[in-house]
């Protein structure tokens, strides 16, 4: 079944996964608001995806936890689904500052789910993370692999959202729910004009290998090379952003047809060391990326990499873009763009 064209609310829609999903929601067709309170982004994004798409969504600067902006927005648009992107990630942030976090995330996504109940929208898709099954022992990961516990607050308020949601659904069947667990995010549009752009010293691998390259940043520093992995260093699951955007489409049109909490992996089911990280960027952009070796990063799992055949089988989605591509558009993004939006 396609996706019969909607009116759709994307909260933190000017950010990295955001504006790619909202580009790919523009590009198919959807008419899309935009709320957020640019606590981590620039407007410009939303700018260069009016240009990619040739027309713009509506853009409303807000809080989700403002019930005031919220309510206003519900009443003047007529919303089918909300795409649920909004909230901090930072991960060592959330250690020093919890209180920020819970409010943002779990305060947060409570508010926006009480405004969607009051304007009667009932259909949501909420960014969750791989983080939430916490230490796996095996891999790969599948949706019924049991959560954990995760190292951090940040970690911790992606799961407490997860099981609020969980229980909403429970209490009322009008509520369609699709919690997507994404793995490692990484790369940018092909046109190289949208990325991400981190605020300050990027704390994820890819930004930091690209700002290395660029000359921002002397050295990648390589946190722990002792893991039980081949190489010894952390293995993930990097999935391309324009397939991440993709799979969420796939999700509102899964949630036409299932009620209830839904949960799905996305990621391309493939796991790739910090060193296969840094040789693969090398390969694709002709940059040399120094680095060093040095302790393990508190928290840090050794692996993670999932199953992603839920999805495939229940949305029709896979991952399609490889590590060569991941790399050469994360690289054509920040050569282009060495400043982010900040040199717009
Ligand atoms: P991002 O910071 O680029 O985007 C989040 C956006 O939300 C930003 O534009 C920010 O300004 C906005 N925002 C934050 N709090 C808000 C609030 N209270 N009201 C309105 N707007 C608010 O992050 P991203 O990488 O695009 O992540 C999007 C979502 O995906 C987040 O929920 C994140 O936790 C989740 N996620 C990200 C990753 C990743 O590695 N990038 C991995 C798993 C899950
Ligand atoms: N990593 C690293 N140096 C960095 C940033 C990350 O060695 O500057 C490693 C990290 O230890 C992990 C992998 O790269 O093994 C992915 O880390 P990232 O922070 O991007 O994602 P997450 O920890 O959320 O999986």
């Amino acid at each position: 079944m396609t996706l019969k064209k909607q009116t759709l609310l994307v909260t933190g829609g000017a950010g990295y996964i955001g504006s790619h999903t909202v580009l790919a929601l523009l590009e198919a067709g959807h008419e899309v608001v935009v709320l957020d309170n640019l606590s981590n982004s620039s407007p410009q994004s939303l700018a260069r995806v009016a240009r990619l798409a040739g027309r713009a969504p509506v853009f409303i600067e807000g809080d989700i936890r403002d019930d005031t902006v919220t309510r206003a927005l519900f009443a003047r648009y007529s919303i089918d689904a909300v795409l649920h992107f909004a909230g901090l990630k930072a991960v060592g942030e959330s250690v020093r500052e919890p209180l920020r976090y819970y409010d943002n995330n779990v305060a947060g996504s409570l508010a926006l789910c009480q405004a969607m109940a009051a304007a009667g929208v009932f259909s949501l898709v909420f960014s969750s993370s791989a983080t939430v099954y916490g230490e796996v022992a095996q891999m790969p990961i599948s949706e019924t692999t049991p959560t954990g516990r995760p190292s951090n607050p940040y970690g911790r308020s992606k799961l407490m959202v997860e099981e609020l949601l969980a229980d909403l659904a429970q209490s009322d069947p009008r509520w369609r729910i699709g919690v997507l667990r994404y793995f490692n995010p990484v790369g940018a549009h092909a046109s190289g004009s949208i990325g991400e752009d981190p605020n300050g010293i990027p704390n994820n691998l890819l930004p930091y290998i690209t700002q290395v390259a660029v000359g921002k940043l002397a050295q990648l520093t390589v946190f722990g090379d002792d893991y039980p992995t081949p190489d010894g260093t952390g293995v993930r699951d990097y999935i391309h952003v324009v397939d991440l955007a993709a799979g969420h489409l796939q999700a509102l049109n899964a949630l036409q047809t299932r009620s209830g909490w839904q949960v799905w992996n996305l990621g391309t089911g493939q796991g790739y060391s910090v060193l296969e990280m840094v040789h693969a960027f090398e390969a694709a952009s002709g940059q040399a990326v120094p680095y060093r070796i040095a302790a393990r990063r508190a928290g840090d799992v050794a692996q993670c990499w999932s199953d992603p055949a839920k999805a495939e089988q229940e949305l029709g989605w896979c991952a399609r873009r490889g590590l060569p591509e991941m790399m050469a558009d994360a690289w054509r993004w920040q050569s282009a763009n060495p400043q982010g939006y900040g040199g717009d």
